[in-house]
């Protein structure tokens, strides 16, 4: 089979017309590669754009404040990848002359970059020869050869990988690296794929011996916790509290209303109950206003379970250095989680 041949002329006919695409820039393939992890392509394209209209070069990335980056970031998730991509364009600034580093190995050595994104700028814009292998390479891989090794053992992951780079094309590897990643994305999707109109439906090996729902074999169920979030909108005269995440925690560095957290749901009389509650307003005369309906915003392994809690202080609080007092109408200033920050947009 001559695989190679298949797949390119496949993602000839087949490609969608991407703006990453149409660069060798590695700056801009960096910013696309790190946008889409975990991230739908139409979901991302916005954050493309207004990534490079606000930053066009490196150099702006790295001058800008954390603040700036993850504001623009807010809504996509995973804010790691926010501050690790400002890290990195620090490093390259500082120590590589705002000069992109041009080898898989020296890639690597970039806060964030791993073998995938290292591949993946490699490959599209110095031509090295660097099999990328992401979920879809999986998916591809193990169906048209059969193999059944689970995708995230040691061992499935050093076979999956020497398989890919035993295919990649030695004269077009950045091509045959989107190539095989868009196919996975367009024609071997996860559920029902339409293999009658697949360049490999008569090699494929999980077609043949109808495994394609079993493959790619994945060991670990992800295990999901639920969390109960009460965030307390806390309003005295026209201003709010608001506070930093500055915990090893989901949305670090982001902002957010002062928050009692608990293990299971909480009723309101339950709530106000919580010595968490009872410290933050203990001698305060407060108006409870509102608790709004319970919004589900679920993360990877997480399940969070979220109520705001408006309530009304007719004197400032005490004792809450840490804590911002900002005016209401500044709140949008702030880079926060989605799921407040669609709450703020009701205030
Ligand atoms: S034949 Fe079907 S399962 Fe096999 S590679 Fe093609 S689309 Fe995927």
């Amino acid at each position: 089979m001559d695989f190679e041949g298949k797949i390119l002329n496949w993602y000839q006919k087949n490609k969608r017309d991407l703006p990453w695409r149409k660069t060798r820039k590695p700056y801009e393939i960096w910013l696309s590669e790190v946008i889409l992890q975990q991230t739908r392509v139409q979901q991302g394209l916005p954050y493309y754009f207004s990534f490079l209209n606000k930053f066009p070069t490196i150099n702006k990335l790295a001058e800008a404040s954390e603040h700036d980056i993850l504001k623009l970031w807010q809504g996509l998730g995973y804010y790691s990848r926010a501050r690790n991509l400002h890290s990195a364009a620090k490093s390259i600034v500082s120590e590589h002359k705002g000069q992109f580093p041009e080898t898989f190995l020296e890639l690597k050595k970039l806060k964030g970059i791993g073998d995938y994104t290292a591949a993946a700028i490699s490959s599209f814009c110095f031509n090295e020869v660097q099999a990328v292998v992401d979920g879809n390479v999986y998916r591809v891989l193990s169906r048209i050869f059969g193999i059944d090794t689970p995708i995230d053992s040691t061992e499935g992951k050093k076979e999956f990988r020497e398989l890919a780079n035993e295919l990649i094309s030695q004269k077009h590897p950045g091509e045959f690296n989107q190539a095989i990643m868009e196919f996975g994305a367009l024609q071997c999707v996860p559920k029902n794929p339409d293999c009658e109109k697949c360049p490999f439906v008569q090699f494929c090996v999980a077609r043949k011996k109808k495994m394609i729902d079993v493959l790619p074999i994945k060991l670990k169920k992800t295990k999901v916790t639920n969390r109960y979030f009460y965030y307390l909108v806390i309003r005295h005269k026209g201003n709010v509290y608001l506070k930093k995440r500055t915990e090893k925690d989901i949305w670090r560095n982001l902002h957010d209303f002062p928050l009692i957290e608990t293990k299971e749901k909480l009723s309101e009389k339950k709530l106000i109950q919580t010595k968490e509650w009872k410290s933050f307003f203990s001698n305060s005369k407060i108006v409870v206003n509102d608790f709004s309906d319970e919004v589900k915003h679920v993360l990877s392994h997480q399940k969070l379970f979220v109520r705001f809690v408006v309530v009304d202080v007719k004197e400032k609080l005490k004792g809450k250095k840490e804590w911002l007092y900002i005016k209401e109408k500044e709140l949008s200033k702030y880079a926060v989680p989605v799921v407040m920050e669609r709450f703020i947009k009701q205030l």
